[in-house]
């Protein structure tokens, strides 16, 4: 995976680009959650269960079905804690994005197994064929301890980050001029 700060600013750079309302901030922070969540998976490591299984790391929860899931999911918890949020056709889209972005980064990185997108139908493991990103170390003692570390940052900076940068700065210079 790349880290969960970088999975968490593609779906933060994808909000800013698509919801926009009195609630933005919140929904943007809801889409850095979805986007985190697929790696929550790792506690599959704790319960014995192996990598390439489909419950394992980058399986189930990193599948398209997944995200169709936690979009509806997340949808109708925000449509309901914030009702001056954006309707559902806008909210869903994102947080499926936002969701999905997570398995397409991590079939984008240089190591581990590949992601089982077609889950619980198939758990064929897929990697993108440009893999330009330094895959991160699962534990976050690691991933700050090691000069690995920062590499992986390097690597998460250039092919992340900055695109994010410029795709949220985009967002918002568009819906300054339409408003
Ligand atoms: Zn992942």
């Amino acid at each position: 995976m790349p880290s969960v700060f970088s999975h968490a600013i593609a779906a933060v750079a994808l909000g800013g680009v698509a919801v926009g309302g009195p609630s933005r901030v919140r929904i943007w922070m809801l889409g850095a959650l979805c986007a985190v969540a697929p790696d929550l998976d790792v506690v599959s490591f704790l319960f014995g269960i192996r990598y390439g299984d489909m419950l394992g790391h980058r399986g189930l929860s990193h599948s398209i079905f997944f995200a169709v899931v936690l979009a509806t999911v997340v949808t109708i918890f925000a449509r309901h804690t914030w009702p001056e949020s954006p309707g559902a056709a806008k909210l869903w889209p994102f947080f499926f994005v936002a969701t999905a972005s997570h398995g397409l980064l991590d079939s984008m990185t240089n190591g581990g197994l590949g992601v089982a997108f077609f889950a619980p139908f198939s758990n064929n493991r897929y990697f993108l064929p440009w893999r330009p990103i330094l895959v991160s170390p699962i534990a976050i003692h690691v991933f700050l301890g090691y000069y690995r570390g920062i590499r992986v940052m390097w690597s998460e900076l250039g092919w992340i980050w900055l695109p994010g940068a410029l795709v949220f700065l985009v967002g918002l210079a568009l819906r300054r001029r339409r408003s």
